[in-house]
């Protein structure tokens, strides 16, 4: 007898009618942010010596919490990345909650880690990857490439007997994510950052003749290509094919961030502009971004594994158990030990739908996002600044200041009709939508395209 056996009759019931009703919104309320002190105020103390109960803290989250946390699946929050999960994921995920899974090791998980593998294989076959590829899913992107860097500067220093602890250089594109170079910052390594096209994209041709001119003492420290699969700012796809080849000629690693693009993989009408990721040594994509995966769930696939393995492999006495076993142990392939199932939804939700939903969904939202962009084409007051290459289109009002842009922003919130916050692009404010939502519509489009008039 605890504390904690407090009988759940009404709350049990209470809670799985609220998690189904939110799971079956079709329109979510988008939500507004409330600041501490209101907050506060409206909650109460929460955390108490006796506690508020289980109803008690239910009524708190529905009716404080939760209309204070913007719903990112809403149809029209189209800032940043939104998120838009299937219903079977986000039930899945309920499961994943009541079965206390340990996900770190095959001795403990092995069902759950079967099952996160099958998603990963699939994964790894849209790249193009060989059959001993493989990984683990991981917080998000950021993670991901903290991890697939380190493998990679362990890679590297193991080939250069008493260079060991020189200090690394990662070749990226001035568009990179800025999870690159916070890991370069963690790593304590350095950036050599080169210019993308007017599209912003990278090619091998430009880190060629940076390279070349670079002095010997850089190029002999460059341990790893990070290539774009989609960046973040406006969807742009690095030259894959041709970074590879450089990647190859310098003996760098070649690292292909997909963390938010990824998804494109699956999408026939933009599968050749990733010609080239099948040579990859290590890939991230986000399920938790574009492929209708709940929060957090990022997908880190290698090459070789066992090069992973070797990086970040925890040692300690009561590990051993695990440590001296054959056993795949997800725990070995990234910057982390304890692990949640998180890449369980993502499973379910592909066993539950086939793999066929998830290509015409991908096809769904990029057939919007053209069509928005021949809208934003044809009206006066907007100008498209750049042909969308996957599912974000970035626009700008015409005659608008930045002040403008963010007053439009936050009315747009405060309306309760979308989110979609303001970014640069060639040092010009502009306004950026991304597209993940499926639900979206070109009518729910144009209604907020209206409000720019
Ligand atoms: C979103 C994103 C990341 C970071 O991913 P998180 O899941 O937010 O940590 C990294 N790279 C790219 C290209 C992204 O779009």
């Amino acid at each position: 007898m605890s504390g904690f056996d407090a009988p759940l009759d009404e709350l049990a019931p209470a809670i799985v009618t609220y998690a189904l009703e939110r799971i079956g919104l079709d329109r979510p309320p988008l939500d507004l942010p409330r600041t501490e002190a209101d907050l506060r105020a409206a909650t109460g103390a929460t955390v108490t010596a006796e506690g508020i109960g289980g109803m008690g803290a239910l009524r708190v989250f529905t009716e404080i919490l939760a209309p204070a946390s913007l719903s990112i699946d809403h149809p029209l929050f189209l800032a940043f990345v939104p998120s838009a999960p299937t219903d079977a994921a986000v039930l899945f995920d309920l499961v994943v909650g009541a079965s206390s899974l340990y996900a770190g090791s095959w001795l403990e998980g092995a069902g759950a880690v079967h099952a996160e593998n099958e998603a990963l294989r699939w994964l790894a076959d849209l790249a193009g990857l060989p059959l001993g590829a493989g990984g683990v899913f991981v917080s998000g992107g950021t993670n991901a490439n903290l991890s697939a860097l380190v493998a990679a500067r362990y890679r590297w220093r193991q080939h250069r007997p008493g260079h060991e602890r020189d200090r690394g250089v990662i070749v990226a594109s001035a568009g990179a994510h800025s999870s690159v170079r916070a890991a370069a910052q963690a790593m304590d390594a350095d950036v050599v950052a080169v210019a993308t096209d007017e599209v912003g994209r990278l090619h091998g041709d430009a880190v060629r003749a940076v390279l070349a001119a670079a002095p010997a003492e850089t190029t002999e420290r460059a341990f790893a290509l990070v290539a774009t699969a989609g960046t973040t700012n406006v969807g742009a796809i690095d030259d894959l094919s041709g970074l590879a080849e450089v990647a190859a000629e310098r003996d760098l690693w070649f690292h292909v961030d997909a963390a938010y693009g990824g998804a494109g993989l699956a999408a026939p009408s933009v599968r050749p502009r990733y010609d080239g990721i099948e040579r990859a040594d290590s890939f991230v994509v986000d399920p938790h971004k574009w492929l209708f995966a709940p929060f957090d769930a990022a997908a880190l696939v290698y090459r070789e594994p066992a090069v992973a393995r070797a990086a970040h492999t925890q040692h300690a006495e009561y590990l051993e158990v695990l440590t001296e076993r054959p056993d795949w142990n997800p725990s070995d392939y990234a910057f982390h030990l304890t692990r949640r199932a998180r890449g369980l939804p993502f499973w379910f939700s592909l066993a539950t739908y086939g793999t066929d939903a998830y290509c015409d969904a991908i096809e769904t939202t990029l057939a919007l996002t053209r069509r928005v962009a021949r809208s934003i084409d044809a009206s006066e007051h907007l100008e498209l600044l750049l042909e969308p290459e996957l599912s974000i289109v970035v626009f700008r009002r015409r005659g608008w200041t930045a002040a403008q842009y963010r007053a439009w922003s936050d009315r747009l919130l405060i309306d309760q009709i979308g989110f979609v916050v303001p970014t640069t692009w060639q040092g010009e404010v502009a306004l950026r939508l991304c597209f993940v939502n499926p639900r979206t519509t070109l009518d729910d489009v144009e209604g907020l395209l209206a409000t720019l008039a």
